[in-house]
């Protein structure tokens, strides 16, 4: 360096030193250079040539690309790539994505005898484990498209196993969790099935069934080994923040702790799931909000599924002519609990698939967001929106501002059943995402319910936007009246996301002061043919102002 020249008259000394301290003073922490950032107006997207910097995890100015480059400690040249605010799942399940990934996974399973046989290998590769976990199974994918029992997996085992079927809202056990939980053919309970075959429990059991279950809890380690495993994989597809539609208080504070530690830095809008004591215990606590979690909100079930006919509908299912689905709550504990939310000033959020259940949910709120208690702009959701009546689309949006958040690679996954258990009629109401976007005045959060669906951001975007599958069908699209753009749908994975979470001003766009999360693509998405989507990768992923991928 200049400055350690014995021979250098004192004058340059000094100003040679003054350059070397405001050098070692940048202004910036980092600049991104040549960046096409995305900006939003209205519904469209366009893109700017800047430099952008970044000051303790924030974007601290937008600098046109024209202009000289700014003083930094670092900086990163982009060549020209796409800059898009960070893409958030407004709605996915990041601690069970974990779960999925390090047990048995049953995605994609043809047969019962392949789950058999999966669960079979990782019995032997997993002496270590107290219980046998798996997920992902579907009878709908099956050739034979019956119920599984538990008569094959009390051959594998003298442990308890559990497998969750793909939606969460079954699960199949052997005979030795049953009998650890007390379950027999005589077991009743409000909201679940226990389904039985010759006088005994199957091992199947249906929706709040699933809550009789008496098997150990995964340990602490192994929490964490399942929060850090969703962390890696969801910043590899290009994710900076997810809504976890529901974890009970001890997983959320085991989050915090590991975020304040630095063991976990994914930014987090998590759901408290709701029990009388869920509600006591944080309306006294009041939120918790810190750079990398926002806890402000309640997650309800007020119905099933679809695929396991759980969903509450107006009319029976059209291949069940008896059978309406399942109600899950009890309707004056779902008022009582709204009524309290109102005036407490927390968000409620609603599981609602049938159109009883929409339409039920769409009350509750209109009376207790109508009170005259209530708190203003508390964005209360009701989550998928699935089969919702075109004259209760109404309720979303207006002075209520009640929001519906959407998934649309649902729409695929079950287009090729959902007429099955809806029949022609009411399929039209349902996946209507287009029609709910309008009703709740232009915009509309996305999520992709991960594990259940994919958590790639890519298969949303096929899925809104051609409303085809992975597989390219149907070649036409499904319901295409009801799709959205491609920039509709970006949206909605950024600043209609942030907008539902209460973080704008924070997240889901480029401007100054917002966290500097940044999804990269070295292709404007607008680019890309639809069946290349899914192909498509992100070439960096930022979160708070530092490069994660
Ligand atoms: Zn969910």
């Amino acid at each position: 360096m200049a400055v350690k020249q014995a021979s250098l008259p004192l004058f340059a000394a000094f100003f040679a030193a003054a350059l070397v301290g405001c050098r070692s003073t940048p202004e910036y922490d980092h600049v991104l250079t040549n960046a096409r950032v995305a900006q939003f107006d209205g519904d469209a997207i366009s893109f700017v040539n800047v430099h952008l910097a970044l000051r303790d995890g924030r974007i601290a100015a937008l600098i046109p690309a024209t202009e000289a480059l700014p003083l930094a400690s670092d900086s990163t040249d982009l060549t020209g790539t796409f800059v898009y605010p960070g893409l958030v799942d407004a709605h996915a399940h990041f601690m069970a994505l974990g779960q999925a990934l390090e047990t048995v996974n049953l995605v994609g399973t043809r047969s019962w005898a392949e789950c058999v046989e999966r669960v079979r290998q990782y019995v032997a590769d997993h002496p270590e484990v107290a219980v046998v976990r798996g997920r992902g199974w579907d009878q709908n994918d099956w050739t034979l498209d019956e119920w599984p029992t538990s008569v094959e997996l009390d051959a594998l085992s003298d442990k308890a196993i559990v497998l969750s079927r793909i939606d969460g809202h079954a699960v199949v056990c052997n005979q030795i969790a049953l009998k650890q939980s007390g379950i027999t053919a005589a077991t009743r309970i409000e909201g679940g099935e226990i389904i039985t075959a010759a006088g005994k429990p199957t091992g199947v059991l249906v929706d709040n069934a699933e809550t009789l279950l008496r098997i150990a809890e995964p340990s602490r380690e192994e929490k964490i080994r399942y929060l850090q495993a969703a962390e890696r994989w969801c910043i590899e597809l290009g994710l900076t923040g997810v809504h976890d539609a529901g974890l009970p208080t001890k997983d959320i504070m085991l989050i915090d702790s590991l975020q304040r530690a630095g063991g976990l830095r994914m930014p987090l809008y998590v759901m408290v799931s709701e029990s009388p004591e869920a509600l006591d215990h944080w309306l006294q606590r009041g939120p918790l909000e810190t750079d990398w979690i926002s806890v402000r909100s309640f997650k309800f079930y007020s119905d099933g599924a679809l695929g396991s006919r759980g969903a509450l509908l107006r009319a029976p299912y059209r291949d069940r002519h008896d059978h309406f689905g399942l109600a899950l709550r009890d309707q004056s504990y779902l008022r009582t609990a709204a009524a309290r939310l109102a005036k407490a000033g927390w968000q409620m959020n609603s599981h609602a698939i049938g159109d009883s259940a929409n339409h039920l949910v769409l009350s509750i709120y209109r009376e207790a967001l109508g009170a005259k208690t209530a708190k203003p702009d508390l964005r209360w959701r009701v989550e998928h929106a699935q089969v919702v009546s075109p004259e209760d689309r109404k309720e979303f949006g207006g002075s209520l501002g009640i929001v519906p958040s959407v998934q649309p690679t649902h729409a695929t996954s079950d287009m090729d059943w959902a007429p099955d258990r809806l029949g022609a009629d009411r399929m039209p109401h349902a996946y209507a995402y287009r029609s709910l976007r309008e009703a709740n005045g232009g915009w509309i959060p996305l999520g992709t319910d991960f594990p259940i669906e994919h958590p790639n951001p890519m298969y949303t975007i096929l899925a809104a936007t051609a409303r085809r599958a992975l597989d390219g069908h149907p070649l036409g699209g499904f319901q295409t009246d009801e799709a959205l753009t491609l920039d509709q749908t970006i949206l909605g994975m950024t600043r209609d996301a942030a907008r539902a979470s209460f973080r704008e001003g924070q997240a889901g766009e480029i401007r100054l002061g917002n966290w500097a999360d940044f999804t990269i693509f070295d292709t404007n998405l607008s680019e890309i043919a639809p069946m290349n989507l899914p192909k498509t990768q992100a070439l960096q992923v930022w979160i708070h102002g530092e490069r994660r991928k």
